[in-house]
C-alpha cells in the first residue's frame, strides 16, 4: 500500500507518501506559485510514486459537498490566484486514484485523534493559532461538515476592556477570532511580531482572553474531550496556563471541569506534521471508500 498526502497551505505546499502503517518514506516541501505551476510540481512528484490513493488538507475555505457542481473546489480565498480552484478534480484527474479533501484543521484534527493528543476518544476540536485561525471537528469518528465546513476562525468575540484594536483585522468581520488572536493581529496591535513581545505584555492576557473564549465555544457546542491548541502563535507555552485559567473564569463553575483542564486543552502530539499525517489518513480512508 502506498498513500500520498498534501498539506496544501496559503504559503507552502507539503507533500508526503506513505506506506500502509502510516511510515513516511518520502516527503517534500515546495512554495505555493501559481496553481497551475504549484500543481505541476506536485503533481509531477506523487507520479513518481504507484500511489493507491491520496488526501488532501487544504486552506480553504472549502466547497466540500459532494453534489455541488463545484465539489472539490477552493471557494472564498484572499489568496486570488487560488480563488475557484479544482484542487480536488485536478489531483485526481491526474492521477487517476481515488482522491479526498478536506480542510487543513479537519486534516490535523483526525490525525491527532487517531494518532496523537486525542487517540482513543470520539471527539475532539483541533485548532491552529498563526497566520489565520481556523479549527477542525472530529466526533463520533467523523469529521464535521455542514454545509461546508466549520470556521471558527470567524466566531465574533466579545472584546477584551483594555483591548487598543477591538476591532481586530478580519477585512470581513470586526471582532472576530482571526481578526482578534491571529499572529498577524497581534503584531498589527502591538507593531512587533508576536514572538518579540515580552514575557508579561499584557498582550499575551488578551491572547489567553480570545483563545479562552474558541474554549469555551468549543465546551459549550460539541463538547469535545480534547482541544488541541496548535499553530505558529502555541510556541508560546505560556498561553496554555493563561487560557486554561481564563476558561475555567468564563465557564464560571457551570460545567464541572475546572480541574480538568489541564488535561483538555493541550498542544498537538503530531507536531508539525498533523496536517501531513491527517492527508496521509484522509488518502486510507478514501481507498477504503473507494
Ligand atoms: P501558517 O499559519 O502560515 O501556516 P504558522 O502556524 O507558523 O504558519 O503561523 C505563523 C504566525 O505565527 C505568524 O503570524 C507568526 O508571527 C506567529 N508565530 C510563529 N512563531 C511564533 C512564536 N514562536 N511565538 C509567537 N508567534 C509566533
Ligand atoms: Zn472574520
Amino acid at each position: 500500500m502506498l498513500f500520498g498526502g498534501l498539506e496544501a497551505g496559503g504559503t507552502k505546499m507539503v507533500m508526503a507518501v506513505a506506506d500502509g502503517d502510516m511510515r513516511i518514506l518520502e516527503r517534500k516541501t515546495i512554495p505555493t506559485a501559481s496553481p497551475k505551476e504549484t500543481a505541476g510540481e506536485i503533481i509531477a512528484f506523487f507520479r513518481g510514486f504507484p500511489l493507491d490513493a491520496l488526501g488532501i488538507g487544504s486552506f480553504g475555505p472549502l466547497d466540500l459537498n459532494a453534489a455541488s457542481p463545484t465539489y472539490g473546489q477552493i471557494t472564498q480565498t484572499p489568496k486570488l490566484a487560488w480563488r475557484n480552484y479544482p484542487l480536488l478534480p485536478e489531483l485526481r484527474d491526474a492521477l487517476g486514484v481515488p482522491c479526498a479533501l478536506d480542510t487543513d484543521v479537519n486534516a490535523a484534527a483526525l490525525c491527532e485523534a487517531e494518532a496523537g493528543a486525542a487517540k482513543g476518544l470520539n471527539c475532539c476540536v483541533y485548532v491552529t493559532v498563526g497566520t489565520g485561525i481556523g479549527a477542525g471537528v472530529y466526533c463520533e469518528g467523523k469529521l464535521v461538515h455542514g454545509l461546508m465546513h466549520p470556521e471558527w476562525g470567524h466566531l465574533i468575540l466579545r472584546p477584551h476592556e483594555e483591548d487598543p484594536m477591538p476591532r481586530g483585522v478580519c477585512p470581513y468581520h470586526p471582532g472576530c477570532l482571526e481578526g482578534l488572536a491571529s499572529g498577524p493581529s497581534m503584531e498589527k496591535r502591538w507593531d512587533v511580531p508576536a514572538r518579540e513581545l515580552p514575557e508579561e505584555h499584557i498582550g499575551w492576557r488578551i491572547e489567553a482572553h480570545y483563545l479562552a473564549q474558541l474554549c469555551v465555544t468549543a465546551l459549550m457546542t460539541v463538547s469535545p474531550q480534547k482541544i488541541i491548541l496548535g499553530g505558529g502563535v502555541m510556541h508560546q507555552e505560556k498561553l496554555f496556563p493563561l487560557i486554561r485559567e481564563e476558561t475555567a473564569r468564563l465557564i464560571n463553575g457551570y460545567l464541572p471541569f475546572a480541574e480538568k483542564l489541564d488535561d483538555l486543552i493541550v498542544p498537538p502530539l503530531c507536531y508539525p506534521d498533523s496536517g501531513l499525517i491527517g492527508a496521509l489518513l484522509l488518502a486510507k480512508r478514501a481507498m477504503k471508500k473507494a
